[in-house]
């Protein structure tokens, strides 16, 4: 523990760039260390906050510091390489350092006050009383003592409330209220000292009373029989049939004794643990070479970056645990960052098979408590590795070797709200940095920022370009990938609903040998974007290559990143097709049809309608999994790192659909998807086949789609990114304004843009435009996109929001500003 001097500096939850200096009382001087979280007041309320340094002497001239109230952790909750870590994230993503500790802290510890509101006696003058005050006098009395928040979102402000108190006719009191997780501990019981030995049983005899004490004693003693020489006390009373009493009466007796022990609660808890030994692998050429590249840097006890490139099926999986095993044998500690998508009990236990217990499991689905005990035992060396989303990334391990990050392209990786907005992928290679670690960035289709780095040198890349061989094969080939022309099929009157003859007579063979089926049907996304019906085309923006997006009230045609318009023009200009209408074929409606043409199938739809619940999607994939259903019909959902071996027909509807978001990555998400949900048919020995439809049989990115050709997609792509400049030849900011006036925001939008264009000297600035999501729960929407060039230094980005911020007006009334340093997808 790092001791501290009589001042320390707090960086508190809130959107502020600075710690707070506060004076430690002597009678706290020995608990207090840096990384400790200590309650300090904060005006008048009181807050929990991190220390996060010792205060030199000049820090406190000319101050009068007021001094903390208490300390709250034993044990320092953050190391100095996580103090070193969430400052680097609070600096590049541009955003408070409380706000990113907070995001690494378990949610619900924290101690805070709250106001709260109460009526006093006095009445009112003889005044009118103006309605607002009299909303805030009724509710009060009519419920008394009320938390600030309740009025606040009933619109009843701060400054009417502060009004109201000076008139003495409320009292606002901040009160310390109790964190919302706590330690549990359970009970426990053992023999006391005096009756531990076999000796002793006589003594014992003589002194039971009835033969409920006999049961309870002769349970415990089968219980140290088995190796449990301190079993809850709720199962010794379940095997022993007996009540608390008894129990309690021994433990007078000085025969027994009880003890509370800290219960981990895991979401394991339900999950069977794997049976048998795990199965060990061979590994093949290119795993080997690529392991031995890792290993390599394991040993060496040296950053490094890996992109490790394989096709789907390639074995990835089987790498990653196999360097995982490199990095515990040196005693070093490893996070696997998966998506939320593919965090299924599937792939836990593949870990599982191998490290047993050394593995905590994080996920969205666990509750705050279990959360708070994983967080402690992680903090504590408990478990030696974690398995997470994206927030495990910053999960407190301490003695890093290893960071993987799996299907490192996915979107998921990037937080977006609440702050901060950082890309786990990011971290994790400036985590694996501070701390001489391994990153290993694991994808079958990279992102072309990673695919760049790699290409550049800053990541070593590791290709993986065939399947694990099947026993009797030389390697699982990839699956075939046939196309249908929509067009052509409906010329020829060959198609009515949504599936095409091909793809029916596919999926009856598939029935008919008990094989199972994945048909993906891409949403097509928020934006009204317009595709002709005859031949698929549809209108782009020459400047910036996204799709433009229709307007119907104004019959214009609007690109959301520059705001040029046009007018919809009265008929396709490749196919002279007169309505340009919108397309849209539902999850639902193609369900409709599959059941009408195969009313003997099984089959399941997921989608963002059927996995609402928690868990649905993972039960889902389960019953899918244990073949409980034919076809498998959803969106994108479907295409992630799903290994189902009697899959062995992938059919997308609608191939176009991802390609017409308003995204300059839709092309790169496409092909991403289109790939990955490919690699989903054939993996244990049956061969494959992927049918794909679509109204653009010669689209470039379905081209290189159909021959696996990811190189060839990424020449294809990247020229027009470096003219267009756009990443990775660029790095992008996103500023996204939003509030309930729509005239307020974007006159918000236009004076922050304004001020960011003043000191902006040669940076690209577009907008501010209305965002694609043009209103979101009643908030309108406007953003604009900053371009920076890739050479300039992260600090000067940073000086520059931060002057911006500084200087810039605050946001209208319910208003608000997110800053995106690197955003993915669509604002
Ligand atoms: P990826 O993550 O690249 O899609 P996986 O790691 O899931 O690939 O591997 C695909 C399948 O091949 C899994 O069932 C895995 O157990 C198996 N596998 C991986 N490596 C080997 C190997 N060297 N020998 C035999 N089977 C392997
Ligand atoms: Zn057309
Ligand atoms: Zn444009």
């Amino acid at each position: 523990m790092k001791p501290v001097s009589e001042a320390v500096h707090v960086v508190l939850p809130l959107p502020l760039d600075q710690p707070y200096t506060y004076l430690v009382p002597d009678d706290l001087r020995s608990e207090v260390a840096v990384g400790c979280r200590v309650l300090v007041p904060f005006g008048p309320r009181r807050l929990t906050g991190l220390v996060v340094a010792s205060a030199p002497p000049e820090a406190q001239a000319g101050y009068t510091l007021k001094p903390l109230l208490d300390v709250l952790d034993e044990e320092p909750a953050f190391t100095d390489e996580m103090l070193r870590l969430t400052r680097w994230i609070a600096d590049y993503y541009v955003c408070g350092w409380g706000e990113v500790i907070k995001a690494a802290l378990p949610s619900g510890t924290d101690v805070e006050s709250r106001y709260l509101v109460r009526r006093t006696d006095r009445r009112p003058d003889g005044q009118p009383v103006p309605p607002k005050a009299r909303a805030v006098l009724s509710h009060l009395e009519r419920h008394g003592e009320t938390p600030l928040g309740t009025l606040r979102q009933q619109g009843l402000g701060m400054a009417l409330l502060r009004r109201l108190e000076r008139d003495g006719l409320i009292h606002l009191e901040a009160r310390l209220r109790r964190p919302r997780v706590r330690v549990k501990r359970e009970k426990h019981v053992r023999f006391a000292p005096a009756f531990r030995s076999k000796g002793a049983a006589g003594d014992l005899r003589v002194q039971l009373r009835g033969t409920r004490q006999v049961a309870v004693v002769e349970t415990l003693a089968g219980f140290m029989l088995e190796g449990i020489p301190e079993p809850r006390l709720a199962d010794v009373l379940d095997r022993a049939a007996a009540a608390a009493p008894t129990v309690h009466r021994l433990v007078e007796k000085g025969i027994l004794e009880l003890v509370e022990r800290e219960v981990l609660r895991t979401p394991l808890g339900d999950l069977p643990a794997p049976d048998g030994p795990p199965q060990v692998h061979t590994l093949h050429l290119a795993q080997q070479t690529a392991l031995d590249h890792i290993r390599a840097a394991v040993e060496a006890g040296r950053f490094e970056a890996f992109l490790l490139h394989g096709v789907t099926g390639s074995g990835k999986t089987e790498v990653y645990i196999a360097a995982l095993k490199a990095v515990l044998a040196r005693g070093r500690t490893g996070i696997i960052l998966v998506p939320e998508i593919a965090l299924t009990p599937q792939t836990v236990q593949r870990f599982r098979v191998h490290f047993g217990d050394r593995i905590a499991v994080l996920h969205s689905r666990m509750s705050l408590g279990e959360r708070y005990d994983a967080w402690r035992h992680l903090r504590r060396g408990r478990f030696d590795v974690v398995i997470g989303p994206r927030s495990a990334v910053l999960a407190p391990l301490s003695n890093l070797g290893l960071v993987v990050v799996d299907e490192e392209h996915e979107p998921s990786y990037k937080q977006f709200d609440p702050a901060p907005r950082y890309h786990a992928r990011d971290v994790a290679v400036m985590r694996a940095h501070l701390n001489d670690a391994v990153c290993v960035l694991g994808s079958a289709t990279p992102s072309l920022e990673s695919y760049t780095n790699a290409r550049r040198g800053k990541y070593t890349l590791l290709p993986m370009p065939v399947r694990v061989p099947v026993p009797g094969h030389d390697a699982a080939p990839l699956p075939r990938i046939d196309v249908v022309d929509l067009v052509l099929e409906r010329k020829k009157h060959r198609l009515e609903g949504a599936l095409s003859e091909a793809l029916c007579t596919a999926v009856e063979r598939r029935l008919e040998r008990r094989e199972q089926v994945i048909l993906l049907q891409n949403r097509r996304g928020y934006a009204p974007v317009i595709e002709c019906h005859g031949c698929g085309w549809s209108p782009m923006c020459p400047d910036c290559s996204v799709t433009l997006t229709y307007h119907k009230d104004k019959r214009l045609l609007r690109c959301h990143y520059c705001g040029r318009t046009r007018k919809l023009p009265p008929a396709c200009p490749r196919c002279h097709e007169p309505d340009l209408s919108q397309l849209g074929t539902g999850t639902q409606r193609v369900e409709e049809e599959l059941a009408a043409r195969f009313p003997q199938a099984r089959i399941l739809r997921m989608d963002f309608d059927t996995t609402g619940h928690k868990n649905a999607h993972h039960r889902l994939l389960d019953r899918f999994g244990r073949g409980e259903a034919d076809i498998l019909l959803g969106t994108q959902m479907v295409a992630k790192g799903l290994d189902f071996g009697r899959v062995t027909l992938v059919g997308v509807i609608n191939a176009d659909t991802g390609m017409l978001l308003p995204d300059f990555r839709a092309e790169e998400r496409t092909f991403q998807l289109l790939t990955q949900v490919a690699g989903r048919a054939g993996r244990a020995g049956l061969r494959g086949e992927v049918i794909l439809q679509t109204r653009n049989p010669g689209h470039p990115v379905l081209r290189y789609a159909l021959t696996h050709d990811y190189a060839g997609f990424a020449e294809a792509v990247l020229p027009d990114r470096q003219v267009l400049g756009y990443p990775p030849f660029t790095r992008i900011v996103g500023i996204v304004f939003r509030g309930p006036d729509a005239a307020a925001v974007e006159a918000y939008a236009r004076q922050w843009t304004a001020v960011l264009r003043g000191h902006a000297d040669g940076l690209t600035i577009l907008g501010p435009e209305p965002a694609f999501i043009g209103r979101v729960k009643r908030h309108y929407r406007y953003h604009t996109i900053l371009k920076i060039p890739r050479n300039r230094p992260a600090a000067d980005t940073r000086l520059l929001l931060r002057r911006t911020l500084a200087e810039a007006p605050a946001p209208p009334r319910g208003g608000h500003l997110a800053i995106d340093i690197d955003p993915v997808g669509l604002f």
